[in-house]
């Protein structure tokens, strides 16, 4: 018996929500994304390997993804 085990990323969608999109400058929604490396066992990710998080932020007007800091960049206040 052998094992397959490796490390791979894992996506998950945290929010959804609307921001002013920088690069197509208008109002769309985004996906908030966040990304960890998992080890896993054949191909069932296991656990997290790294405690930092890779955030990042999709546009879903022009499909651009980029930093989660974007969110704080320019908001004229959201609500
Ligand atoms: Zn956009």
């Amino acid at each position: 018996m052998f094992f397959i085990f490796g490390v791979g990323p894992k996506t998950k969608v945290v929010e959804k929500s609307q921001f002013s999109c920088p690069v197509c400058r208008t109002r769309s929604s985004y996906e908030l994304r966040q990304q960890r490396q998992y080890f896993s066992l054949f191909f069932i990710p296991l656990f997290p390997m790294s405690k930092q998080k890779n955030t990042t932020v999709k546009c879903l007007h022009c499909g651009t993804v980029m930093p989660s800091m974007v969110l704080h960049h320019a908001q004229p206040e959201a609500k």
